[in-house]
């Protein structure tokens, strides 16, 4: 409990990681949050992996919150008679919605049979994540006729993009309403909805989800995967119906052009946590440990970047799911992160300038930020039954640890990913002095204060109802 990372960690599980040993080093090297990829491994998989994340996470002594994500309308190629084809530049190639044999050199069938009406002559399409890059020609009925313009070995099923964006697959696929269920059954904390492109397609995956999860009464969080150049100028009301949202920098990428990323994720991070949601930097942020045992320069400077930009988390995909070194990759992620919050800057009075704070749990929230910062307390700690206080308090730097004591297990699992927050159980109790001797001797236990540490803690009286906290007092420990 002592040493103290504001940044978390989500880990893609895979073969590489599936095994209690390997799942279990990860988890105590610093993995926060696992996610299960759904687009790939079928649902029986999936429920044996939350179910091993699950008992891993209790044996190893840390909570960990698990983020189901939807694998999306992910526009495919078909297959190819030889599994590939490598096409050369200048060639001209053919995308055929209405070709049932597999594919060759010259043409291949499509998943996605809308899109000879998704585009037009002069359109780019870009192959296998910005790979492969396509000009197209003409369209004739079915068959989307291009030339290729960087050309490459293209094998089954490779992702189509199409840079600007517009392409009008519905965010949320057949496969996807089933795999929300499977999530629900497991009890996912996280839903992660891809390539959505509006609000309304968050507010249809949560119904969807609310109503999978009725039967344990549970309400997953939602994540919003930015990977659309469409999500871009509605990111404020995708933002507004969702829980956060994910920096997918992979399609992101090759929608709106490399270039413009990094931009883009500063611009995320910062309406994120300003409108009080949670946000993940994603994608090939420790790719090179895929086959290495350490990282390259660039990657400890994007890790760290996306630190300082304020990020809740840094993501991990096929490094720690089909990595040789997935341990070695969250013990490095883990250490970056650690050198860069050190050095990080705290305007929290700026913060406050200009800002008003209309709801009484919310100033009590901030109340509590600002006197621990000017008071150097060792420990800002909230009682919390939602998470919803300490999810305020963590939109904000400060060097200050915030200790979130919840009797809610979800809740806990929840605030896994909120920045510089940790969550602790607690059962709750009616009598606030009882709850307050409760919470100073578990932060004691843990070694987190001794005598003489003085520390904020924030309540609600009466005791134990969420949204009720109006309370903060200044404690020394005696
Ligand atoms: P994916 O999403 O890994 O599911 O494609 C992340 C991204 O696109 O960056
Ligand atoms: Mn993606």
């Amino acid at each position: 409990m002592t040493m103290h990372r504001a940044t978390k960690i989500v880990a893609t599980l895979g073969p590489a990681s599936s095994t209690p040993d390997v799942l279990e080093r990860m988890i105590t090297a610093g993995v926060d949050v696992v996610r299960l990829n759904f687009s790939h491994g079928s649902a029986q998989d999936h429920i044996a992996r939350a179910a091993l994340v699950r008992e891993v996470a209790q044996r190893a002594g840390k909570e960990v919150a698990i983020m189901a994500d939807l694998q999306g309308p992910k526009i495919r190629v078909g297959k190819f008679a030889q599994g590939k084809v490598m096409l050369e530049p200048g060639a001209a190639f053919v995308l055929d919605a209405a070709r049932s044999e597999p594919g060759d050199l010259q043409a291949v069938g499509l998943d996605y049979k809308s899109l000879p009406r998704d585009v037009k002559p002069g359109d780019t399409l870009l192959l296998n994540d910005g790979l492969i890059v396509l000009t197209v020609d003409k369209v004739i009925g079915e068959a989307v006729h291009t030339v290729v313009k960087i050309g490459g070995e293209l094998s089954n099923n490779k992702g189509i993009n199409k840079q600007g964006g517009g392409l009008t697959a519905p965010a949320l696929t057949a496969k996807d309403m089933e795999d929300i269920k499977t999530a629900m059954s497991f009890q996912c904390e996280y839903l992660a909805v891809s390539f959505p492109k509006s609000a309304t397609d968050m507010e249809m995956a949560r119904q969807l989800a609310n109503v999978a999860g009725e039967p344990w009464r549970h309400k997953p969080a939602l994540i919003a995967k930015i990977e659309r150049s469409e999500a871009i100028p509605v990111l404020e009301q995708i933002l507004k119906a969702s829980d956060g949202i994910m920096v997918a920098r992979g399609d992101l990428a090759v929608e709106v052009g490399n270039a413009a990323v990094p931009a883009l994720q500063k611009k995320m991070i910062k309406l994120a946590r300003e409108l009080d949601k949670v946000v993940i930097t994603a994608t090939q942020m420790m790719e090179s440990m895929i086959v290495n045992p350490v990282p390259t320069r660039a990657e400890v400077s994007d890790v760290a970047n996306a630190v300082l930009d304020g990020t809740d988390a840094v993501m991990l995909s096929a490094e720690t799911a089909a990595g040789k070194y997935p341990v070695e990759t969250i013990e490095q992620m883990a250490a970056i992160a650690l050198a860069a919050e050190r050095a990080e800057d705290v305007a929290l009075d700026a913060d406050f300038t200009n800002k008003r704070f209309g709801r009484i749990d919310q100033s009590i929230a901030m109340g509590a930020l600002f006197t621990a910062h000017h008071l150097g307390c060792k420990a800002i700690v909230a009682l919390t039954e939602s998470g919803s206080t300490a999810l305020w308090m963590s939109r904000h730097k400060i060097h200050v640890p915030i200790f979130a004591l919840t009797s809610q297990q979800t809740s806990q699992r929840k605030m896994t990913l909120y920045r510089n927050v940790r969550p602790l159980l607690m059962p709750s109790y009616t009598d606030r002095d009882e709850a307050l001797a409760k919470a100073e001797a578990l932060l004691v236990d843990g070694g987190v204060l001794k005598p003489g540490d003085t520390y904020a803690i924030t309540c609600g009286e009466p005791m134990g109802y969420p949204g009720g906290t109006n309370m903060l007092k200044v404690c020394r420990v005696a």
